[in-house]
């Protein structure tokens, strides 16, 4: 079992205090006692080795033993605007794109999109990043955006390396074929299960985008944006 804890603020001093999901996880999951030593992040990049001082009831103190620099993020920005599916395939999604190293998520709202995530969502999503986090060993967060229309994603890309549509009639237009090993702010667009409009296309190809595809087959959208990140990350 995993002993990376989140503490949800920057940790500065000599002491922290794990809140919350974490402190439940340490005393009951776990069933730590005082005395035994963690490790914990605080999203700063940093990693901490802490000692169990307290353990409360819905709070476990630590002190801090030494701080390290653990540098597990991409060498790059990748940030993926995808109309997300709904339920479990939303959080399952949001795991394994915190897994492949991906910087930001922006739930998009394109004109065949299903429901955005409210703020209750947007709160389960942000905790499931936290969990993906603990789990991987990323020291940031993943962020997960605001939703955005698609013309305000569009336009907001304006200053990225690199934009990169998936569609699935790109022809032969490969992610792979479209990327350079130095591009360091990827942005990547996913649509919803009814597909991107021939308007929206047309749209993002005015800003500068270009389509991508990821073969011959319809790839849901969760598939698909794993594996365009996939793609990405290993150019
Ligand atoms: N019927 C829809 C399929 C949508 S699949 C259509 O024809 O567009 C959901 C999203 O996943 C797509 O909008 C696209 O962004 C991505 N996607 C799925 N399969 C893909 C492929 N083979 N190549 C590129 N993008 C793909």
């Amino acid at each position: 079992m995993s002993r990376r804890f989140f503490v949800d603020s920057p940790i500065t001093g000599e002491t922290a205090a794990l809140m919350g999901q974490e402190a439940q996880h340490v005393s009951k999951v776990m069933r730590a006692k005082v005395g035994e030593e963690l490790i914990l992040f605080d999203g700063s990049g940093a990693e901490f080795a802490a000692r169990i001082e307290k353990i409360g009831r819905s709070e476990v103190e630590v002190s801090i033993i030494e701080r390290c620099e653990v540098d597990r993020e991409l060498p790059f920005r990748l940030a993926i605007g995808v109309a997300l599916p709904k339920g479990d395939r939303q959080r399952w999604l949001v795991e394994k794109l915190v897994e492949l190293g991906v910087t930001e998520v922006v739930p998009l709202v394109t004109a065949r999109s299903v429901a955005q995530p409210n703020g209750n969502a947007l709160d389960r999503l942000r905790r499931t990043v936290v969990e993906a986090s603990k789990q991987s060993g990323r020291n940031r967060l993943m962020v997960i955006g605001q939703a955005s229309t698609f013309e305000a994603f569009l336009t907001g890309a304006s200053d990225s390396d690199m934009r990169l549509i998936a569609h699935p009639s790109s022809a032969n237009e490969s992610a792979a074929d479209r990327l350079a090993p130095n591009n360091n702010n990827v942005v990547v667009a996913i649509g919803p299960e009814g597909g991107f409009t021939d308007e929206e296309i047309a749209q993002a190809e005015e800003h500068h985008w270009h389509k991508v595809s990821l073969g011959p087959r319809v790839l849901r959208t969760e598939t698909a944006a794993i594996a365009i990140a996939s793609a990405i990350i290993f150019v």
